[in-house]
């Protein structure tokens, strides 16, 4: 049998905050606040427990931010029939979103999406793919502020432009939502 490479360890912290440890052959210390807003920190071997505590300590106000964030959130329903259902309404209210910004986009720059999708994502809040021509929105903005929606819009409709996210990509999204950097801000606390 191969030997186990990671140790676990669950310490509490002076600052209130629980935590699982897990170390591993990295080089930095990363803090990740899950959605259930458990708090996991990965370490490299060579820094000691107490040194992590440190981090953590550091970190203490941002941790408990985004554990208030996350756990304030309502958790999209488990597949079924209302999870069905809360799909079937972030559909129609991304769709009424978009219209507007799908025929600006279109009367402006001649670009238009090939259709909509939405489904839950882990990592991002949007996608665009040239290569099929879908927008792709995720589930769990259903429960985003209105705003913050229809900037994740703007933002995939941006990329049937540029696809990377360079100059001249922030150049049109900023002229079409020159407050988008609050309205980030705003989705991601
Ligand atoms: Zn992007």
């Amino acid at each position: 049998m191969r030997r186990q490479l990671f140790l676990f360890m669950k310490t509490v912290e002076t600052e209130g905050i629980v935590y699982t440890v897990q170390k591993a052959a990295r080089k930095s210390v990363s803090i990740t606040v899950k959605r259930n807003g458990d708090v996991c920190v990965r370490a490299p071997y060579w820094i000691t427990y107490g040194q992590i505590a440190c981090f953590v300590k550091q970190k203490a106000s941002w941790i408990k931010k985004r554990q208030e964030v996350l756990t304030s959130e309502p958790s999209l329903p488990q597949e079924g029939p209302e999870r069905e259902q809360v799909k079937k309404q972030a559909a129609a209210l991304f769709h009424e979103l978009a219209f507007p910004w799908e025929r600006k986009f279109e009367s402006q720059y001649g670009v238009r999406p090939k259709g909509w999708r939405v489904r839950e994502m882990n990592t991002r809040w949007g996608s665009c793919s040239l290569k099929t021509g879908y927008i792709t929105l995720n589930l769990r903005l259903f429960y985003k502020p209105l705003s913050c929606i229809e900037y994740v819009i703007v933002h995939e409709l941006c990329h049937l432009l540029e696809p990377g996210h360079d100059k001249n990509f922030y150049k049109i999204l900023e002229q079409e939502l020159p407050d988008w950097k609050a309205l980030r801000k705003k989705l991601n606390h």
